[in-house]
């Protein structure tokens, strides 16, 4: 077995049927349209950094099962190193594409999720769904297949159950139950990196009761499963597929898809959980778990791009970065705030018994909350250094700054410092992209709500028992409840 190079991987998604659209077309290549190309070099180069020695730490281990090298999206997280290694390699890669490359982080946790909720129901089920499991994610190590993780349906009505909604589609659900495998039917939204992905991991949404086990389903699908299609969702100013040069700040970046199961069959052996719905709570607890922990890496990634941008554009505008240390300093601490909040709930996390490591839930809970709110604190930081031409992408096009009549003009404009113009046109740009477009990677919901978090957290907090502690301290004797 051996890696893959980038090569081999950008050929295993032509190998696909096409079924992916946006703007009502069909997407023929999905490593060269405009509205994929990108997302999918994101993906790209975590292959590339398999390959060097330098990166092949951080983007491939040894597995312990079969003592091949492989790709590190695609193992066992079954240590605390192991996930401590997840995160960093979040953060590296938001350093390489300056945004979310869901396709190699999702799917990840989805699987390893599934090895302890699947070992749960197979103990107190005499279910089969563990073999299933590592049967399928064996194939993925030794294929190096790149898995999208969808969790998240398109839901309806928030205050209403699946089973209640007047279109029971928009949530994805069992239809048809037969002798060798299920039928699926129903809509995940707003999947990250799916376009790039081999293969899609899907998880239930929520928790569910009796009346909604017909939606306790995981299963792993083909990204070009009979029956799955995909819409791509961002707008084009995001990713910046419609626009040249400068313009154009990075040649990464990332798409979510709508994946619309119309009937879609799955095999037996792909299925990891069918109706039972009592787990389904752990599903979303262990998920969330690690996720949130470790997407204090990605918000990291990203925030020390945003740094450099910050330094670079405050000297294209003819400053030191020096007067703007505190700022810089207090989006470092921001930044900092995320990964080490994530790293200590991995840290006090513990092994399951089916040999995944899980973060600790309520500080992962906590890192979600700041995970929402420190990276926008940090995204202010960086407009306010690096002035209007950024806070609003306020400053002519490419093609304007070459315009053969006006361009000398638009290029004067831009001219601040010893930097060219260019320069200071495209690190602003890069800044604008980063604190405003595609480079924001869904802090605020990305893995779920801050206010899902601070159910959990209030959940965890035991408000009595600390109120005793205060109780005991101001030597109060009697028991003051709530009026
Ligand atoms: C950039 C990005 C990438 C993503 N990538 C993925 C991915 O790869 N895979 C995946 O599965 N998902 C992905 N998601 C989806 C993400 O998990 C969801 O956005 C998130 O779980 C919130 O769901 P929602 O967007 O439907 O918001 P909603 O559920 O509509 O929530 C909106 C607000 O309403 C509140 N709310 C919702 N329901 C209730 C209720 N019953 N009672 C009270 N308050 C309520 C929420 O707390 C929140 O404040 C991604 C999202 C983003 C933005």
């Amino acid at each position: 077995m051996s890696l893959k190079t980038r090569e081999d991987y950008l050929a295993s998604l032509r190998d696909m049927r096409p079924n992916i659209y946006k703007f009502g077309q069909l997407i023929e290549d999905v490593v060269t349209d405009p509205v994929t190309r990108r997302v999918v070099e994101s993906h790209a180069r975590a292959f590339d950094a398999a390959h060097d020695p330098e990166r092949e730490e951080i983007f491939t281990v040894v597995s312990p099962e079969t003592g091949e090298r492989i790709m590190r999206f695609t193992s066992v997280l079954a240590t605390m190193d192991d996930v401590l290694a997840n995160m960093r390699l979040k953060r590296h890669s938001f350093r390489e594409t300056g945004s979310c490359t869901g396709g190699l982080c999702v799917g990840w946790n989805a699987m390893n999720t599934m090895r302890a909720v699947t070992f749960e129901m197979d103990s107190e089920l005499g279910t089969d769904y563990s073999r299933r499991l590592r049967a399928w994610a064996a194939q993925c190590q030794e294929q190096c297949l790149v898995v999208a993780g969808a969790l998240t349906d398109a839901k309806g009505d928030r205050s209403k159950v699946p089973s209640q909604q007047e279109d029971t589609d928009v949530t994805v659900h069992v239809v048809e139950k037969r002798d060798d495998g299920i039928v699926v039917r129903g809509v995940k939204a707003m999947i990250a990196g799916a376009a790039a992905a081999n293969e899609i991991f899907v998880l239930p949404g929520s928790g569910y009761r009796e009346g909604d086990s017909g939606y306790a389903v995981s299963f792993a699908v083909p990204r070009d499963a009979e029956g799955l299609t995909l819409v791509e969702c961002r707008r084009p100013s995001d990713n910046r597929e419609m626009e040249a040069g400068f313009d154009s700040p990075v040649e990464t970046g990332i798409t979510q898809s709508y994946l619309l199961f119309d009937n879609v069959f799955v095999p037996n052996e792909r299925v990891f959980m069918c109706g039972e719905y009592k787990y389904t709570a752990a599903v979303i607890r262990y998920f969330t778990a690690n996720y949130r922990a470790c997407i204090g890496g990605c918000v990291t990634g990203q925030g020390d791009v945003m740094v450099g941008a910050a330094v670079l554009m405050a000297r294209a505008n003819g400053l030191s970065a020096k007067k703007f240390t505190e700022k810089l300093v207090q989006m470092a601490i921001n930044n900092e705030t995320t990964f080490g909040m994530g790293a200590g709930a991995i840290a006090l996390g513990r092994q399951h018994p089916a040999g995944v490591w899980l973060a600790d839930d309520t500080l992962a809970h906590v890192n979600k909350v700041h995970v929402a709110t420190l990276p926008y604190e940090s995204r202010r930081l960086l407009q306010d250094v690096c002035g209007g031409l950024v806070e609003t992408g306020c400053f002519p096009s490419f093609a304007d700054f070459h315009h053969e009549e006006y361009g000398h003009w638009v290029q004067k404009s831009l001219k601040a410092s010893k930097a060219t113009a260019e320069s200071r046109a495209r690190l602003a740009r890069l800044a604008e992209w980063l604190s405003i477009g595609a480079g924001v990677p869904g802090c605020m919901h990305g893995g779920g709500s801050p206010d899902g978090a601070k159910l959990v957290v209030r959940l965890n907090t035991p408000l009595e028992a600390y109120a005793g502690y205060a109780k005991k301290l101001a030597g109060v004797a009697e028991e003051i409840t709530e009026p």
